[in-house]
């Protein structure tokens, strides 16, 4: 890409309240001639403008190629928005370069890098690979698609800090440059099947977090996932795989215990029991998250405290919304794991519950196949209680099981209870996005958690 100059043209390509509206905001304060397109008008836009810095000037409502005549040098692409839509096509024709937002912020970042994307588990495992490593001393920043933009906080890098992102696949469809020193793919399974024209164009898009890693990058990826030991062939990086089931992986499981492979010889470092987060793919997440550690200490040339990683890894609380426990009434435990929105997510969730328990689901799908989950559920799931625009669907995909319908969580939450005995567990796993309901799976959580409480409060008084 071309070197810009103070006076160079900028197009933010939608105006999101975390990626478009920092670019914007960033862009503008380096002296950059910024413009913001977005297909939500003024007033739907309302607050996001009120955060604009005031010398952007707002293209809102109408979002057509004529735009560019305006003569951009480059466009910083929000991830929100797809890179199909007419007026990016245009500017692939006029060779504009369109970049992703975390594209822009590399080229401001200092130090060291690690990337993790995967279909499922991008947030935990980014949370404890800067837990780990805070809690060893090092200067870490962690965001990108969880938290804090990236372009919000590049600039405050230093040559001794460690970049912990989290990126999505569509953050990565637009990144040109970008090469993280260590990169992880978690696990890839269908998911966002409505954006992507198939499994195979939604996985290309992921591993592009690895393809302009060479010599002594790292990649890390799930030697269980077919996908992705059979795509290694491309990858310029030197490559660590964990495994559940096989033990010829870098970091793998034996006895409840996680094993690393070092110098060609394997040694203990985990104990899962003495880890607070639950579930086999939080095993899963701490191998990811302890390979990547130990890779990024090693390319800093430091010492490698092992008894410290693993403190590190049992102190690690979890994230709210995953897998989280939201109270015990009448005996029953309810689990909240809101942020399950794929099908894969329900599936992990249901393998660390035991069998007999109660399962709230349902919401907005996604274009994935739920019969994948029908044996799971039939195995694990004595009764479900179905909530959002998806409960004809799943009350047909999931037949063999006993079902009931709630229009409500707090009805949702009543009813699991009313059905359920002493000793059961309850979970909200919906499998599905929230937006037929709530404003985000963050509010789908917390209203949960609202309804046990007050479902508690009303037990209490009887
Ligand atoms: P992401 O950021 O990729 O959406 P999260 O860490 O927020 O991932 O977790 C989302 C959901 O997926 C939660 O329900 C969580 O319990 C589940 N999950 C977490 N890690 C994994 C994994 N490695 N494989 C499958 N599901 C996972």
């Amino acid at each position: 890409m071309k070197k810009l100059k103070n006076k160079s043209k900028i197009l933010v390509v939608g105006l999101g309240k975390l990626s478009g509206l920092s670019a914007c905001n960033f862009l503008a304060k380096k002296g950059f001639a910024v413009y913001a397109s977005d297909n939500r008008n003024e007033k739907q836009l309302g607050n996001i403008l009120a955060e604009l810095d005031s010398s952007v000037k707002v293209l809102a409502g109408s979002q057509t190629p004529d735009i560019l005549n305006e003569g951009f040098d480059l466009i910083v692409l929000s991830p929100g928005v797809p890179k199909s839509i007419p007026l990016i096509k245009a500017a692939n024709e006029k060779h504009i370069p369109v970049i992703a937002e975390i594209e822009l912020a590399y080229k401001y970042m200092k130090g060291r890098s690690i990337a993790i994307t995967g279909t499922d588990g991008k947030s935990t495992t980014t949370s404890m690979v800067g837990h780990i490593l805070k809690e060893m001393g090092f200067d870490v920043f962690t965001g990108g698609n969880l938290g804090i933009p990236f372009i919000s906080y590049a600039e405050n890098t230093t040559e001794d800090s460690i970049t912990v992102l989290e990126l999505s696949s569509f953050q990565l469809e637009t990144i040109d440059e970008f090469r993280p020193d260590v990169a992880v793919i978690l696990n890839v399974t269908p998911d966002h099947l409505d954006r992507y024209s198939g499994m195979d164009e939604y996985f290309e898009a992921k591993l592009r977090i690895a393809k302009n890693q060479h010599g002594d990058d790292v990649y890390i990826y799930n030697k269980d996932s077919e996908m992705l030991s059979g795509k290694l062939d491309g990858i310029g990086s030197k490559k660590l795989s964990f495994s559940t089931t096989n033990k010829k992986a870098d970091a793998y499981l034996e006895n409840g215990s996680v094993f690393l492979r070092r110098n060609n010889s394997s040694g203990k470092i985990l104990d899962t029991a003495k880890m607070k987060i639950m579930g086999m793919h939080n095993i899963e997440n701490s191998m990811a998250s302890i390979l990547s550690v130990v890779s990024i200490i090693e390319k800093n040339e430091k010492k490698i405290d092992i008894d410290r990683i693993a403190e590190s890894c049992y102190s690690f609380p979890g994230l709210e919304h995953r897998m989280e426990e939201a109270g015990v009434v009448g005996g029953r435990k309810f689990i909240n794991d809101s942020k399950a929105t794929t099908v894969n997510s329900v599936e992990m969730a249901l393998r660390s519950i035991p069998s007999g328990s109660i399962l709230i689901m349902g919401g907005r799908t996604k274009g994935d196949d739920y019969s994948r989950l029908a044996s799971t559920i039939k195995t694990k799931i004595k009764q479900l209680v179905l909530i959002g625009e998806s409960v004809n669907e799943f009350k047909n995909t999931f037949r063999d099981v006993s079902s009931v319908t709630a229009d409500t969580m707090d009805a949702a939450v009543r009813k699991a209870f009313d059905l359920s005995a002493e000793g059961d567990v309850i979970l909200l796993s919906p499998g599905c996005a929230s937006f037929d309901m709530f404003t985000d799976f963050e509010e789908r959580g917390k209203v949960f958690k609202d309804s046990v409480r007050k479902l508690k409060e009303e037990v209490s008084c009887i």
